[in-house]
């Protein structure tokens, strides 16, 4: 699931706090997925966001959803950048 930054309330903003469950976000970057209605899922990779991890909304600033032509898709999966870059060291 998708959501926008910028229509949070200020106050909402600066907790930054999931709106669904007030879990706590992980601000980070983001390898994503999203679908967009009935065409095939668009990959885009090094995502600047903030996820909830209970809820695993992602929290996406709306300029960079109009940017990326994302204002109908669904985010269907996303994974934190780092991990993916540290998990194979030993
Ligand atoms: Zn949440």
């Amino acid at each position: 699931m998708l959501a926008a930054m910028s229509e949070s309330s200020p106050v909402l903003r600066t907790a930054e706090t999931c709106r669904f469950c007030s879990g706590d976000l992980l601000t980070s970057v983001f390898d994503t997925a999203f679908r967009d209605g009935e065409t095939l899922e668009r990959l885009f990779f090094a995502i600047p966001g903030a996820l909830c991890v209970p809820c695993r909304q992602l929290y996406v600033d709306q300029q960079l959803i109009g940017i990326l032509g994302l204002g109908e898709a669904r985010c269907t999966f996303a994974i934190e950048s780092d991990r993916v870059l540290r998990s194979p060291a030993a």
